[in-house]
């Protein structure tokens, strides 16, 4: 039998903003996953629309499509095509978790939340011929997951080969993320065990590792273990967490230690009562300069996100969120219009008020609104954000941020990380064309090399050397 995987571009790849690199980073992990399931007998390749093209002229046994809200329409002809040609042809991931009966009349089964447990079951149901029609597991576990299939991965196509993800899911539950619904009849958070996590990273080539698990520190014994069992492992990785689990104990200096060099971080807004409205209560009176005092101390570079047009938000937040990131020596920033995604509590809630504007799925890619916004018109928004990307990425604030740190060594990693990352495109499309993306990964472990820590620094030397206006402070708003 031949298993087809494919995971269809997102809707982006038409846009005159698409970034090709930025979507040839990661390889789709979640099918390599699936695919280790599939017996030896049967062959299996996976088929990411984003690095290569997608030829349809086949004919496998089985297609298995990987549905994100933005390629969902692609999704759906796609599978149609293979379909009409006789072809056994399964959906899942997010948006067919959040939206099932839109996905079922395109698809012989659908999987509901993770497939870890229901895709063996049915592979076996395929090879008897009877298979249902919905696939939902409550087993929320990772113990005796198989090793993912890498041999599948094309490396060459992606910048980070090395991607991995060691749980699921988050402890959190903010209103605007699709995680809850994916989860929901579960463990909406879990992790391997730290003896697997450990060995699928010794069998990583080279120092490099992204962690894409949506919080790194989530769990503090499995982190501080996993951390505990790489020291030593010579690695230099990039992850994410949230700000309070940064302030919590020691474990961001143990990550630090066992080689976490860059950290992704929702700060999402610097209005508390956005933050309210969002449910994001693990932000709430959390002291954000604490906290990138202590990754700057460490030699961690930030990725900060931000939502823009949650109901605080007026024509201001822009420049005072650029400004306030630039201040801080944020390394990169992700700006995002909120999007309401299908199956979250944002959803329900402003489709219970009226709010949505549009139900095209392809304008939920965090650069439209798609809802009645409050103190901002939905035009406003969309000028602001674009801006918020061009000012924070000018030259002349790369040059700003990069000055908010203390070692030359700091400086120079953070301006070549973030000019590297956003000036250098034409360069980046020549090496994806050439599929030499990997001749940057040498490159990229440099940038990602070690600063010597220091001691943290006083109380009151923090507050001196990032002040932040009153009223943007979520402690004191
Ligand atoms: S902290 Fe991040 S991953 Fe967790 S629920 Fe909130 S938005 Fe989702």
């Amino acid at each position: 039998m031949h298993i087809k995987m494919i995971l269809p571009a997102l809707t982006e790849a038409e846009q005159p903003y698409w970034r090709p690199i930025k979507y040839a980073l990661f390889p789709p992990l979640g099918l390599a996953t699936l695919a280790a399931y599939v017996s030896s007998d049967d062959s299996v390749e996976i088929v990411d629309q984003h690095v290569e093209v997608l030829d349809t002229d086949d004919e496998p046994d089985l297609v298995v499509i990987q549905v994100y809200i933005t390629n969902a329409y692609r999704a759906y002809r796609i599978a149609d095509l293979y379909r009409a040609k006789g072809i056994c042809v399964v959906l899942g991931g997010l948006h067919v978790t959040s939206l099932p009966e839109e996905a079922m009349p395109h698809a012989d089964a659908i999987f509901i939340g993770p497939g870890e447990h229901t895709f063996p079951t049915f592979l076996a149901d395929f090879r008897k011929g009877c298979i249902q029609k919905v696939y939902q597991s409550p087993i929320r576990t990772l113990d005796k997951v198989p090793p993912i299939r890498r041999d599948l991965i094309k490396r060459a196509k992606y910048l980070v080969p090395n991607s991995i993800v060691v749980t699921r899911g988050c402890p959190h539950h903010c209103d605007f993320c699709y995680k809850d619904a994916f989860y929901s009849g579960g463990k909406s958070f879990y992790t391997q065990r730290v003896d697997d996590a450990l060995s699928e990273i010794d069998r990583l080539p080279g120092r490099h590792l992204y962690f894409l698990d949506d919080h790194l520190l989530g769990d503090t014994k499995f982190a501080s273990a996993l951390f505990s069992g790489m020291r030593g492992m010579k690695r230099v990785f990039q992850g994410a967490a949230t700000v309070d689990s940064i302030l919590r104990g020691t474990l961001i200096e143990q990550a630090a230690e066992a080689g976490l060099r860059s950290i992704f971080v929702g700060f999402e807004t610097l209005s508390a009562s956005n933050l309210l409205q969002s449910n994001k209560k693990q932000n709430l009176q959390k002291d954000y300069n604490k906290a990138i005092a202590r990754l700057h101390d460490l030699g961690i570079m930030i990725n900060g996100s931000f939502v823009f047009g949650l109901d605080d938000d007026d024509e201001q937040v822009f420049d005072r969120t650029v400004n306030w990131a630039v201040e801080r020596g944020i390394t990169t920033s992700t700006f995002h219009i909120l999007t309401p995604y299908p199956g979250t509590r944002l959803y329900a809630d402003m489709k219970a008020s009226g709010r949505l504007l549009t139900q095209n799925w392809d304008l939920y890619d965090t650069r439209h609104v798609v809802y009645q916004t409050k103190k901002i018109s939905a035009e406003a928004l969309e000028v602001g954000y674009h801006r918020a990307y061009r000012d924070f990425y000018s030259w002349s604030n790369i040059f700003r941020s990069s000055m908010h740190h203390d070692a030359i060594k700091h400086i120079l990693k953070h301006f070549f990380y973030t000019a590297g990352w956003k000036k250098f495109e034409g360069v980046w499309n020549f090496l994806i064309k050439t599929d030499q993306l990997s001749y940057m990964l040498p490159v990229l472990e440099a940038v990602l090399s070690n600063i010597q820590p220091k001691q943290r620094l006083p109380e009151a030397k923090v507050e001196k050397m990032i002040p932040l206006p009153v009223n943007d402070h979520p402690l004191r708003a």
